[in-house]
């Protein structure tokens, strides 16, 4: 969905690695945290970031979506646990956003 853990990371200070500045800074404890330097990334906390940040975690009304709009569309994991506790659940308000803000753009290309 992004590219926490793909092609993105924090590391902090005591070397410490998460999948992005949100999965550290939003303070989930150990949730998002990618082992450290010294033992690198194991096998386990790769295949549980391909599990969180993956498109068929996606939400169903995304999936349906108009593709120019969702190309667009930020499915931020980390601020959807922060906000709601779950990762994968989208608010109405920021849906009703990016559809809006989508369709101006259209307007103002024409
Ligand atoms: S605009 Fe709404 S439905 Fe479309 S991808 Fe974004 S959050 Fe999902
Ligand atoms: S969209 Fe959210 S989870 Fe993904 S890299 Fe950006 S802040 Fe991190």
């Amino acid at each position: 969905m992004c590219y926490s853990g793909v092609n993105t990371f924090t590391v902090n200070y005591k070397g410490d690695i998460y999948g992005c500045h949100r999965c550290y800074y939003d303070n989930f404890g150990s949730t998002y945290k990618l082992d450290d330097l010294d033992k690198g990334i194991s096998l386990a906390r790769r295949v549980f970031m391909c599990d969180v940040n993956n498109l068929d975690m996606m939400p169903a009304k995304c999936k349906k979506c108009n593709p120019a709009i969702r190309d667009r569309c930020h499915l931020c994991f980390a601020s959807n646990k922060k906000a709601y506790g779950d990762m994968h659940a989208i608010s109405n308000s920021y849906c009703m956003l990016m559809k809006e803000l989508f369709y101006l753009l259209l307007e103002r290309e024409k």
